[in-house]
């Protein structure tokens, strides 16, 4: 034994070994991440497991299980429990069988849940942001305290999409950068909000199932559609309201009389032409620079857009309603003598196809995807033979879940993973200062086909005695 080693056994230190960290934990302390004490001289995991009948009476009912016909809502009919990944610990350097490996019954198979925690250094969040607010270029970074932690993606219809995290920020930077990037993954993945800010773009504020704060404002609503695409939808019910609608969109703003819409409508062409570029009849990109404006773009006064009006084919009296694609924005227009466009007040009908707008619009609320790769090292605490669990997941014999909520596993090589936050039971993620995301995974098949892909067998225990063995608190411990 070395001089160290002694040292540590005299003063009842332990060393964890459930990540690369290795800390040694004094008598009633915890190790750097929390996650693991020295209760009594004994390695423990301090967080409670969670089971899925738990977080089903805390936050609902949870997703069916191989899409069984007799589904009750519990995962495991019969066994009413199943042991989740929450608080089972790691298997690191994992060739040991995971922390629990369960059988249980259900109708006339007996199946197996493999359960563990991953530690993730690639993993990241993909956030869709419902809004049409301009929250920064494509590919501009995202900061939190002031390090990159990510970047502007590609924008989806009606929201904003960000990447967070990835292995690049966890290792690939300085020591703070990574140790930021955790914490920002980490807070996100537990449902908490984080403060981001975008280069060249806006501060924002996001929270797993919670509306965005763009710039300070709360987002309200999440568009209803593309300028032509609110037009597609609304076209009839304008019709005999207003001569000309033009929806205001940073994306595609839609012209109702030459749009293909108002022409099915035989609607006299109204001759206002806006600015941008035409894509098709009625339809223009870029007819403004993208913003916090109407539609997103950063217009405030909407007839900013208006190139010309055509004297041969407009006309005195014409009404025009120029709205937004949520609706929150509108104002209505009638053409004078001089053709030019007057504010009017707005008729109870065009009011109310504005508001039709507005209903159909979804509440705006920021989505936390997060995204893992679990086909490394992991695989080893299911199976001796790692590369037959891969295959048994995408030959759909094995069901991955994450703190008992259903993933979506990526085609392809790998494991990859993504599930959404909201789904999964409160602070179901942890992490470790290498830094790296622990979180849940759960490999669920029939026990027969566990012996097939080599699982460790040896390791299988009941349901129930798994869950008598559980501990439901945790002590309360000092780290260091
Ligand atoms: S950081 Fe946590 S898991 Fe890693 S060695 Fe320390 S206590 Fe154990």
């Amino acid at each position: 034994m070395s001089e160290v080693a002694m040292k540590d056994a005299a003063e009842g230190i332990i060393t964890c070994d459930a990540c690369p960290v290795l800390c040694r934990i004094r008598p009633g302390r915890t190790g750097a991440c929390d996650r693991y004490g020295n209760v009594e001289g004994v390695l423990t995991r301090m967080d409670p497991m969670v089971i899925a009948s738990q977080t089903e009476a805390k936050q609902g009912p949870m997703v069916p299980f191989l899409g069984a016909g007799e589904w009750r809502g519990t995962l495991l009919p019969g066994g009413e429990a199943f042991v989740t990944g929450i608080g089972a610990g790691t298997t690191y350097p994992d060739y040991k069988p995971a922390p629990f490996i369960v059988s249980s019954r259900h109708g006339d198979v007996d199946m197996v849940t493999v359960v563990t925690e991953g530690i993730f250094s690639y993993c990241g969040l993909k956030l869709k942001i419902d809004t049409d607010r301009f929250v920064g270029p494509e590919q501009a970074a995202v900061r939190a305290q002031g390090e990159q932690v990510g970047h502007v993606t590609t924008a989806e219809y009606g929201s904003q999409m960000l990447a967070l995290g990835g292995v690049r920020h966890l290792t690939g930077g300085s020591k703070k950068e990574g140790v930021v990037a955790c914490e920002t993954m980490l807070t996100l993945a537990n449902k908490g909000a984080v403060e981001l800010v975008i280069d060249g773009g806006a501060t924002l504020t996001v929270q797993a199932g919670r509306a965005p704060i763009v710039n300070g404002a709360q987002e309200e609503r999440m568009r209803v559609g593309c300028g032509s695409a609110t037009i597609g939808i609304f076209a009839k019910q304008w019709q005999g309201h207003a001569d000309e609608v033009i929806v205001v969109d940073d994306h595609i703003t839609g012209v109702l009389t030459e749009h293909q819409a108002g022409r099915f409508l035989e609607m006299r062409p109204a001759g206002i032409r806006v600015r941008g570029r035409k894509s098709t009849p009625g339809r223009y990109f870029q007819v403004a620079n993208p913003g916090l404006g109407w539609g997103g773009t950063d217009i405030t006064d909407p007839l900013a857009i208006i190139e010309r009006i055509d004297p041969k084919t407009a006309w005195p009296g014409m009404r025009l309603l120029m709205v937004s694609t949520t609706g929150e924005d509108a104002g209505y227009f009638v053409l004078d003598e001089s053709l030019r466009p007057v504010s009017a007040e707005m008729p109870e009908a065009v009011q109310k196809a504005v508001a039709r707008i507005g209903e159909n619009c979804e509440p705006a609320l920021t989505t936390v995807m997060f995204m893992a790769g679990a086909g490394g090292s992991l695989r080893a605490g299911v199976t001796e033979n790692p590369i037959r669990l891969t295959r048994s997941i995408k030959e759909a014999l094995v069901r991955v879940t994450s703190g008992g909520a259903p993933v979506y596993i990526w085609p392809g090589g790998g494991i990859t993973y993504m599930v959404d936050v909201a789904a999964m039971p409160d602070n179901a993620f942890g992490y470790v200062p290498t830094p790296a995301i622990v979180a849940p995974i759960e490999f669920t098949m029939r026990l027969d086909d566990y012996r097939d892909l080599g699982g460790h067998m040896g390791s299988v225990r009941p349901v129930e005695e798994v869950i008598e063995q559980l501990q439901v608190t945790a002590p309360r411990m000092g780290n260091g």
